[in-house]
């Protein structure tokens, strides 16, 4: 693949130092941070920054447009500020990221390529095929030596054991050596279910520019203005979330409601996940809203938690668990991925149609329909682990291996058999109905777990428990579930049901 115009036209292939150049550091679009990784070290007078825009990335899947365009547009502004600051910048166009970096690499009489650790074991590998070195990544707060030292202490891996000790190890929300508010966890003053005739805070726009316009050209989509594509624009994110939503975010960060699509939710992942955003500015700034006074320590609590304990342990988990640990199929799941996931036009269920068509029109929702819909209904029904995996990581903005994998394959479908989460995820319709205004409007009563109105999830979280019985029997954690099992009256009805809503889901039908 050759080089591009529009990127001649941005002045990023202008290379006119090969003879001084002593480094290549590499900067992939996920280390986005001027601050952090290989750039922390950089010389502008003897180092070429080199970005690769991998043709086998765009092209290797069929991405959700708004999540390319992101991903693109991201690093091809944040390629522009490092030249603009005077650095030596080589982006390009490749058909794979180690053909680019060898390209460049034979213009700069093969000085050595340098990154800070990748953050999936198939790009570390792919680098180290063309021996590039790498530093220790500094994207997080838990070295990967310091978490893989607690996991392999641990008997179960309990994040809220994980948590409290980030807590103090961060010095996060302490007063001494005791947790902010006296509790550790606000859990019941959280989980309520979504408001009534409540005010949302108005969506955070962001403006496009010349590059955006370009990006969304290529890529034949007209752009949204939903997700930033710079630091401004993640900083303005932050700022927006901390002034508008922090000090709302615990009560109502499970519920899920029809008018409006993040609720208090702080829409950061992206910006976390492409490096715009460092964790350590996220905490920074909800430490300093709490220490006002105005954000109640339920809210801080809750969020600080989602930051320093499940966005690291998720990334620990994955590296400490290995690169075999997505294949994992405990549960024998072999269904293919059901139609509606891809069109959900046709499916009466209202909480999965308004889920889908949120995740179409911006490739995003938040954790409780990732995992109480999405994740619930690939479980229940037995769908493939990897084939449901894989829809996951093509669809969501923020997705990205290390915390699709362990979000998906332990927490979300339970086909680790435990190893990650004690039990599955399992609900019928009652907890939705519950943490959601979806039923209402539903062809299906949440109630009902037979007959032509049973809400497919309430039929179907039966008919799993029924098909794991002997599996579950052995899990204490289960015992509750299964006893109610033993007791349903109408349980050869109820599979007939299932049945018919397998079959049902299978046709697109449901
Ligand atoms: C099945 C499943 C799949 C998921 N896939 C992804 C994914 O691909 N990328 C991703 O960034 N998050 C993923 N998550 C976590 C979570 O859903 C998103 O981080 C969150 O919805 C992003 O929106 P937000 O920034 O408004 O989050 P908020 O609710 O405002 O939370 C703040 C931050 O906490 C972090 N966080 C919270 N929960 C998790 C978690 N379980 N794992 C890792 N980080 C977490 C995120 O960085 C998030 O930005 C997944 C969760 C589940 C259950
Ligand atoms: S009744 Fe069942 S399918 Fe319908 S919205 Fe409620 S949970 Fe979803």
């Amino acid at each position: 693949m050759g080089r591009n115009s529009c990127l001649l036209k941005l002045g990023l292939l202008a290379v006119s130092k090969a003879q001084l150049v002593q480094r290549i550091l590499y900067i992939p679009f996920d280390q986005l941070h001027r601050n952090y990784g290989v750039l922390k070290g950089a010389d502008k007078a003897t180092d070429v920054i080199a970005m690769i825009e991998s043709q086998a990335m765009v092209t290797g899947a069929d991405w959700h447009p708004e999540r390319l365009f992101f991903l693109i547009s991201s690093a091809r502004h944040f390629a522009k500020d490092l030249q603009a600051e005077g650095f030596t910048v080589d982006y390009r166009k490749a058909a794979d990221t180690p053909t680019g970096l060898q390209e460049i690499q034979k213009e700069h009489k093969d000085a050595p390529i340098i990154c800070a650790e990748q953050s999936s074991f198939r790009l570390t590998e792919k680098l180290r095929t063309i021996n590039a070195e790498f530093i220790p990544t500094d994207f997080f707060l838990t070295p990967r030596e310091l978490f893989a030292s607690w996991a392999g202490s641990q008997k179960s891996y309990l994040m809220e054991n994980f948590y409290r000790k980030q807590r103090v190890r961060l010095n996060i929300l302490m007063d001494g050596d005791q947790p902010a508010g006296g509790a550790w966890n606000f859990d019941k003053d959280n989980r309520l279910p979504p408001p009534k005739n409540y005010n949302w805070p108005a969506y955070l726009e962001h403006s496009r520019d010349e590059i955006d316009t370009e990006v969304a050209k290529e890529l034949n989509m007209s752009h949204t203005t939903t997700w930033a594509t710079t630091r401004k624009g993640a900083l303005a994110q932050l700022d927006y979330f901390i002034t508008h939503h922090f000090a709302h975010f615990g009560p109502y960060e499970d519920a899920m409601a029809l008018d409006s699509w993040s609720l208090h939710h702080s829409l950061l992942s992206p910006y976390m996940n492409n490096g715009l955003l460092h964790p350590a500015e996220v905490i920074q700034a909800a430490e300093k809203a709490f220490k006002t006074g105005k954000v109640p320590v339920e809210s801080a609590e809750a969020f600080v938690r989602q930051i320093i304990g499940w966005r690291e342990y998720v990334n620990g988990m994955y590296w400490f668990l290995g690169p075999e640990y997505r294949n994992n199929n405990q549960l024998q799941a072999s269904r293919k991925l059901l139609p509606l996931f891809d069109d959900p036009s046709k499916t009466q269920m209202n909480c999965i149609k308004s889920t889908v068509t949120d995740i179409n029109d911006r490739a995003w929702v938040h954790h409780i329909p990732r995992l109480m819909l999405l994740s619930n209904l690939a479980l229940v029904t037995g769908t493939n682990p990897q084939e449901f995996l894989e829809w996951m990581r093509r669809v969501f903005i923020d997705a990205t291996d290390w915390v699709m994998v362990p979000n998906i394959i332990g927490m979300g479908v339970h086909a680790d058999g435990g190893l990650m989460m004690t039990k599955p995820y399992a609900a019928g319709g009652a907890y939705i109905s519950r943490m959601s205004n979806y039923c209402k409007g539903c062809a299906y009563n949440p109630k009902l777990r037979t007959g032509d109105s049973a809400c497919p999830f309430t039929t179907l979280y039966w008919d799993f428990l029924d098909r794991h019985k002997e599996t579950f029997a052995k899990n204490h954690r289960m015992s509750q579930q299964v006893f109610g099992l033993n007791r349903l009256s109408d349980l050869p009805e109820l599979k007939e049901r299932a049945q018919e809503v397998l079959e049902g889901l299978e046709k697109g039908l449901v």
